[in-house]
């Protein structure tokens, strides 16, 4: 093990430790599947909504057995536990393998507008989009966050979660920015987190592992902890 992997180790651990410890002193406390409701902003604490993405029938992409829906969710139940434990209002567009729409037949897109009919119910400070990527090639690898075009507020999330991707994985990539129906429809700063890709047999591997999920999760979490705190140092 280099310096370098024996570091994001160590931080990994410390993470998941400290947010272990706050969950279990706080999840008694809190009902997990609902965002209480409250005025937002000020000296709240932030609302999160996060959108595990596909479900049910909308495996999402695939290779061999391993579904991105299953690992997208365990993503997302892991970053959940960890934003409730630091006192968060969080919840999720969906809590178990299903699709927000009934049947295949009535598309995608009815399944992303009940996606943005919660986002817009739950009206929070952010959204966190959870996929993994897919490619032909088997080289590419490696967590990547994207926001939406034009959106200033979303870069800077997408940047600052990306500076922990890089430091608890091996990921050599940036932030960069898309077009994604959520986050432009709903007009919430937010971004699309790309855990890695199933496409590659290390990150395949890892992204199944409980402990690379708390990872991503843990690095999410400290993303949105960081951009909060740059935000409060340009308006205080
Ligand atoms: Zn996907």
């Amino acid at each position: 093990m280099t310096d370098e992997r024996l570091r994001k180790t160590v931080y990994s651990k410390l993470v998941a430790a400290l947010a272990l410890a706050l969950m279990l002193a706080l999840v008694s406390l809190i009902d997990p599947g609902a965002m209480p409701a409250g005025k937002l902003g000020g000296s709240r604490a932030p609302g999160v909504v996060i959108d595990p993405g596909h479900g049910g029938y909308d495996g999402g992409a695939q290779w061999g057995d391993v579904l991105e829906k299953d690992i997208n969710l365990d993503i997302s139940l892991q970053l959940r536990d960890i934003l409730l434990a630091g006192g968060y209002r969080v919840a999720l567009t969906r809590y178990g393998d299903y699709s927000l729409v009934e049947q295949a037949q009535t598309k995608k897109r009815e399944d992303m507008i009940r996606r943005l009919a919660i986002i817009e119910d739950k009206a929070p400070d952010f959204i966190i989009v959870i996929h993994c990527n897919s490619m032909t090639s088997t080289r590419w690898s490696g967590g990547q966050t994207f926001s939406q075009h034009e959106s200033e507020q979303g870069l800077e999330l997408a940047k600052a979660i990306q500076h922990y991707f890089r430091e608890f994985t091996a990921t050599k990539r940036f932030a960069s920015t898309l077009d994604h129906f959520l986050l432009r429809e709903s007009n919430i700063t937010g971004c699309l987190v790309e855990a890695g890709f199933l496409s590659n047999a290390s990150d395949r591997e890892l992204l199944q592992r409980p402990d690379y999920q708390r990872r991503i999760a843990a690095a999410v979490w400290l993303g949105i902890e960081r951009y909060v705190r740059q935000r409060k140092e340009i308006e205080p």
